[in-house]
């Protein structure tokens, strides 16, 4: 029908004349709310792809509840073993002693811990740990109160009677397909579940105790006694060497799929290329009498000599940068930028640098982007802080080449681990719906990079299929 002045009743006429006047702004809010569906989508999106992939975790320490002295978990048990805890006493609170935690009442806890751990409700920290009990347990709440406590620890304490079949049903249900198990406290155990770890070489010991011979006559200890138990006489360098390449070989036969260095815990990342023969003759020296720089060669030289076995044996070397978890230690250690020498020294090394490097974001996306041999696992980092994991992984995208990220967990216990997966797929897709927002990515590429760094990449560059003798999809 035709509209025109004559055909318009006059109540019509205004009516008519009012919607004219604000269709303008009507069709802006119908845009306005268009553009947040799209966004929503977009996220929605790529947020529901990540959660159909079976994910490659390249980095847990994921311990049985029989390695702790309690036997009874509760919820104070998880959040003693998780990441938060230390901001809970960095906000005051005493430290979590475990063997303390089962002589107390859910109500001692509360009065102890609950203060604290409420000044740390706006932590990534603790939104993380809320996630894994939303994963895992169903929990509903934004935080954690005294009340919402007592009815999750009843659950927990249910599921950790049996605790083998809640990791299986927990490992399942967060989607992965398998762990890599750096088993600092253990680290010459060889024997894991090979349904859910792929085995990490943790090689400190191997760097630190080059400086620490046992004195003779004494009884030897840690590496000097696996050596002796193995009949391995260790009286220079090279015996030294010969053991720790039966190390090697003892952890490729068991499937090792790479070594990791978590040294800036205890000393500088910088690793000086010290001759062989000035660290032989070190090692020589009692190392009671060696001066804190001498240890320090023959520390140094140990280390490049892993590299050079990894790249014998094709073994990725992952190394701890950046921020060191805990209540105290020395930052300046675990700079990024103080591995340069070795990138450059060793380019048929493969180096995976933990942790987005935080605080050193933009120069550990400057290290990935340098060298081909160097490569990024996002591990931890949205759990240390979830804004400068969207900042710094927009950042990354723009500078290095998606075939070079990974992720991992970092977690001891498999609540927090589940967390941190779901956490970490919240950031990268918030960062890729963005990208495709502002144009600078296709939705097609975007599932491509999350498939990439929650899986495939991981398969690729840890050679996964022959490593492990088994398919990946
Ligand atoms: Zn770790």
């Amino acid at each position: 029908m035709k509209l025109n002045n004559t055909t318009i009743p006059a109540m019509n006429k205004s009516r008519f004349l009012s919607v004219i006047m604000f269709l303008p702004l009507i069709m802006i809010l119908l845009l306005m709310d268009q553009c947040t569906t799209d966004k929503k989508s977009v996220y929605m999106r790529i947020r529901d792809h990540a959660d159909g992939i079976k994910v490659i975790d390249a980095h847990e320490h994921q311990h049985w509840p029989e390695e702790y002295p309690a036997r009874q978990f509760s919820f104070y048990h998880l959040l003693a073993a998780s990441y938060l805890a230390a901001d809970i006493n960095c906000a005051g609170a005493k430290g979590f002693d475990m063997a303390v935690l089962d002589s107390l009442t859910p109500g001692d806890l509360w009065n102890n811990y609950g203060e604290a751990l409420n000044y740390t409700r706006n932590t990534s920290y603790y939104s993380q740990f809320v996630k894994g009990m939303k994963k895992l347990y169903g929990f509903h709440d934004l935080y954690f109160t005294r009340e919402n406590i007592a009815e999750l620890s009843v659950n927990i304490e249910e599921n950790y009677k049996d605790y083998k079949q809640w990791f299986d049903e927990a490992f399942n249900k967060a989607g992965y397909e398998i762990m890599f198990l750096d088993q600092y406290w253990k680290p010459f155990n060889t024997e894991l579940d090979d349904k859910y770890f792929a085995l990490v070489f943790h090689i400190n010991p191997l760097i630190s105790q080059s400086s620490r011979r046992p004195e003779k006559d004494t009884e030897p200890k840690d590496i000097y006694k696996r050596a002796s138990e193995a009949g391995y006489k260790i009286n220079n360098l090279d015996d030294y060497l010969a053991y720790c390449d039966h190390l090697f070989i003892n952890n490729v036969e068991n499937k090792a799929v790479c070594i990791k260095n978590s040294q800036a815990y205890s000393r500088t990342l910088f690793y000086e290329d010290v001759p062989y023969e000035v660290a032989r003759i070190l090692y020589d020296k009692p190392s009671q009498q060696l001066t804190p720089a001498e240890a320090k060669k023959i520390e140094d030289f140990m280390f490049h000599w892993i590299i050079r076995k990894s790249v014998e044996y094709d073994l990725p070397v992952q190394i701890h940068t950046g921020y060191l978890a805990g209540n105290g230690n020395v930052l300046d250690n675990s700079q990024p930028i103080k591995l340069n020498n070795l990138f450059l020294k060793y380019p048929d090394a493969k180096f995976v640098l933990f942790h987005g490097g935080f605080p050193w974001t933009g120069e550990y996306a400057a290290l990935g982007k340098m060298f081909r041999n160097v490569y990024l696992d996002l591990v931890w980092l949205s759990q240390i802080s979830r804004e400068e994991a969207v900042q710094s992984l927009d950042v990354m995208l723009d500078c290095v080449p998606y075939n070079k990220f990974f992720w991992g967990g970092d977690s001891h216990l498999i609540e927090e681990s589940a967390g941190a997966l779901e956490y970490c797929k919240d950031v990268v897709s918030e960062v890729l719906a963005k990208r495709i927002e502002r144009g600078l990515l296709n939705e097609d590429v975007s599932l491509e990079i999350v498939d990439k760094i929650f899986r495939e990449n991981a398969i690729e560059v840890f050679r996964l299929r022959e490593r492990l003798g088994r398919e990946f999809q």
